[in-house]
């Protein structure tokens, strides 16, 4: 029965993963069992280059093969302005759409009581360090128009009003309660031009 519990023990790591629940760890397992044997290899290897290669940015907190990430590192972008965003992907999303030129911070998250995760699970402490020491005039607040993207910003509003600089959220045109992931290069880039001094 050993063999099982090894399965089991399976399916509980594919379950513990975001978005996939028992049923479907279960499927996934099944079919790495029954696939060619170096689709399953290629598979774990790629997991295994995942976290040797790519690391989080000292700095910023997005994906970098340094410690340093290449925008943190870029001499030629302004540090006058820094966009917050929930996940490095969302890094993407905004140098894709060429309207920002400034540093960015990422939260590694959104505030969301129910899931259990509060400031402290985020990285607002670093956050409000990097505005403190930095030379900022605009912090520019690019959480997701959802529920918890909304609460994010208004709470990271509340922590930084009364300082100097300003500070704007993207207000219109991704449609409420999508990612900034999945927004449309042209729709993004129209927001960001538009961004808006958060109230
Ligand atoms: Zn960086």
């Amino acid at each position: 029965m050993a063999r099982f519990e090894i399965l089991e023990q399976a399916i509980s790591e594919l379950a513990a993963l975001p978005g996939i629940g028992r049923r479907s760890a279960s499927r996934i397992a099944m079919h790495l069992l029954k696939a060619e044997e170096y689709r399953a290899r290629a598979l774990l290897a790629s997991i295994e280059e995942l976290r040797s290669q790519i690391r989080f940015c000292d700095i910023c907190g997005g994906l970098s093969h340094e410690s340093i990430c290449h925008i943190c590192a870029d001499a030629s972008r302004s540090h006058e302005e820094l966009c917050v965003v929930e996940e490095p992907s969302d890094i993407f999303a905004i140098e894709n759409t060429g309207e920002f030129n400034g540093d960015y911070h990422v939260l590694m998250g959104a505030l969301s009581p129910l899931d259990g995760i509060g400031p402290e699970e985020l990285t607002i402490a670093a956050l409000l360090k990097r505005v403190e020491s930095g030379n900022y005039a605009e912090i520019f607040i690019a959480t997701n128009p959802t529920l918890e993207g909304d609460a994010t910003a208004s709470y990271i509003g509340e922590l930084l009003s009364g300082k100097k600089m300003l500070l704007t959220r993207l207000m219109h045109g991704i449609p409420t309660g999508s990612a900034l992931e999945y927004a449309d290069n042209s729709t993004l880039a129209r927001s960001i031009r538009s961004r808006q001094r958060l109230e």
